[in-house]
């Protein structure tokens, strides 16, 4: 008889543990977050500095020399540039990075002289079409950028240039991986 008494508490201390984890959450602050429409703050500004999103390219500071294009693996890149018979500048004409294929690696942004191309933090990206995923940064040929003497740059182009800079010495070259970078963006 004492046995079997025995076997009932512990049986009844057996269920009430594991369910004492079970009515705990009756009283904690819930887990589940409800994206992408009730966030305090966006889940971008939640990712680390390095995290390797969507790609983007300043086309101001981009010098068109392709270095990109060749380092990307799988092709996603396509960049076609001209010289300008009158001017004797060099004019990007073509752009493109398909994202559908890209798998952010990283390759193409750590030859970019200039941070010109660089990771983002967005990553949504459903669309309906896979040509769709393609971007198009150029609609107008653009001159392409050619590096000036320190001071020299336009007051527009500077910020976007010390960006680069900044982008170049802690994500795609990282010499310390220090959080002195942390919750900056890309
Ligand atoms: S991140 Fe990688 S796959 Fe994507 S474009 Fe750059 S080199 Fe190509
Ligand atoms: S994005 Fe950078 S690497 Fe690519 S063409 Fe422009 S300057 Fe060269």
């Amino acid at each position: 008889m004492r046995e079997y008494v025995a076997n009932v508490v512990q049986a009844a201390t057996s269920i009430f543990d594991g369910l004492s984890v079970t009515f705990s959450h009756f009283f904690r602050e819930p887990y589940t977050i409800q994206y992408p429409d009730r966030m305090p703050i966006p889940v971008q500004d939640t990712l680390p500095y390095r995290y390797r999103g969507f790609l983007d390219v300043d086309l101001e500071i981009c010098t068109g020399c392709l270095a990109c294009q060749r380092a990307c693996p799988i092709d996603c890149i396509l960049i076609e540039t001209r010289k300008d018979k009158e001017t004797k500048s060099m004019l990007i004409e073509t752009f493109d990075i398909d994202l559908a294929k890209c798998m952010y690696c990283g390759l193409c942004t750590e030859p970019c002289p200039t941070g010109s191309i660089h990771h983002t933090r967005e990553f949504e990206g459903a669309d309906f079409s896979l040509e769709s995923m393609v971007r198009r940064f150029i609609k107008e040929p653009v001159t392409a950028y050619k590096p000036k003497k320190k001071g020299e740059d336009d007051p527009v182009v500077a910020p976007i240039l010390e960006r680069g800079k900044r982008y170049i010495a802690e994500f795609a070259d990282p010499k310390d991986d220090a959080p002195a970078a942390a919750g900056k963006g890309g």
